[in-house]
């Protein structure tokens, strides 16, 4: 409603119906946050034309929100991708891509050292949903080739896994399925866009947990999936729309916000956790260093051909097992006890009695994780400061 006719009403009806003023002459410099949950039309047929097509007009967030488009068409362009769908959170997008391409009686073959989350999502469709799941190591293609079958719809990978730092070879292993009609899905969280691309490698569909490395300060919960084609968005649009895990407008713009130094974080964590690993890696106390970056790293030549930099996360055992893992994240002092990843602030974690408390101690080597095994997300902070941290940790471990 213009000013001028607003200024005609009672007060009780001007509280209720505030302008918005729309800028004329200048724009803003960052992306407005709007966090209204429903448009409205000066046009019953524009109205109605939104309600046939979502991409017609803006009509209810949860079918879409300017703030979140803006979010999404960010991170579709930095993967190379032809649209994007923002998330609630990683969980959100990856549970839509997931049930939005498969159905009763399909087959999956996904790797095993998944997102703890993901793998559960995979058990809960095979068990209640007649979905079979093939898990491989992600390290061989023939695996690959060997488990395809007539109903195989969906390859799952992760660019580099947690917490072992294994880096999947994404063309080789998508190659395998790329004219068996399987929609490949490469979770692409660790990596980011900054250092791996995986639609450029084959994959069909990205998926993020926005929470980590996009959003990058430990402050948003969200999830981003990035489609090759328009047909694939559309169709998880669709069913995404039904599911209804959209993102929040503020959530997307804390999201756009920690974008804006995503290329800067990225190479500093990595450029400090190479650092680490390379110290780590001569230190007496500690008997193992995984880090894609390093050479004896067991996918150091994948590594190097798919991705930009190591990555901000790495993997080591300090000598002494499970105990000297527990005490190593109590000693930390300037990095913090937390399961997150991708925050400016370093972060330690013992998966072995944590997010990998359900193995046992044959499934933990089996997976390639440690007894004692110790991951470190490393942050922005100086490198002094978190070498002098960690040595002073080690030295009460020994
Ligand atoms: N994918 C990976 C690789 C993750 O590490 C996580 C969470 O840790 C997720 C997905 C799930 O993301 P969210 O916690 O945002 O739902």
């Amino acid at each position: 409603m213009s000013l001028h006719r607003l200024h005609r009403l009672h007060p009780e009806t001007r509280t209720v119906h505030q302008h918005v003023p729309l800028p004329a002459g200048s724009k803003p410099l960052g992306v407005p946050i709007y966090q209204g949950h429903v448009f409205s039309f000066d046009d019953a047929d524009q109205m109605a034309a939104a309600f046939q097509d979502p991409d017609a007009a803006f009509l209810y967030s949860r079918l879409g929100n300017p703030t979140v488009r803006a979010l999404e068409d960010a991170v579709a362009g930095l993967e190379g991708g032809t649209a994007g769908l923002a998330f609630a959170s990683g969980m959100g997008a990856i549970n839509a891509v997931l049930l939005g391409v498969l159905s009763s009686g399909d087959h999956v073959i996904a790797q095993r050292c998944l997102y703890g989350g993901t793998y559960a999502v995979l058990n809960d469709l095979a068990q209640r949903w007649g979905v079979e799941v093939t898990y491989v190591s992600g390290d061989d293609p023939a695996e690959v080739r060997e488990a395809l079958r007539p109903r195989t719809r969906l390859l799952y990978l992760e660019t580099i896994v947690n917490p072992t730092t294994q880096v999947a070879d994404l063309p080789a292993l998508i190659g395998e399925v790329a004219t068996h009609g399987v929609t490949s899905v490469v979770d692409n969280t660790f990596a980011s866009p900054m250092l791996c691309r995986p639609l450029e490698h084959g994959a069909d569909i990205v998926v993020h947990s926005a929470t980590k490395y996009l959003g990058g300060h430990a402050d948003v919960l969200g999830g981003v999936a990035v489609f090759r084609s328009a047909e694939l968005h559309r169709r998880i649009r669709d069913h995404a729309v039904e599911q209804g895990a959209s993102a929040d407008p503020f959530a997307a713009w804390l999201t756009l916000r920690g974008m804006q130094t995503l290329a800067l974080r990225m190479e500093r964590q990595c450029a400090n956790a190479l650092t680490l690993a390379e110290r780590l890696a001569a230190h007496p106390g500690v008997s193992r260093v995984r880090y894609p970056a390093l050479p004896g790293h067991p996918d150091h030549a994948t590594a190097r051909r798919l991705l930009a930099a190591g990555g901000g996360v790495l993997a080591f055992e300090p000598a002494g097992g499970r105990e000297a893992g527990r005490t190593f994240i109590e000693a930390v002092r300037v990095a913090s006890l937390s399961p997150s990843l991708g925050d400016v602030k370093t972060l330690v974690m013992h998966p072995a009695s944590t997010s990998h408390r359900q193995l046992d101690a044959g499934a933990l080597a089996a997976a390639g994780i440690g007894e004692g095994t110790v991951r470190l997300a490393v942050g922005i902070e100086h490198p002094d400061d978190l070498w002098a941290d960690i040595e002073q940790a080690l030295a009460k471990v020994a």
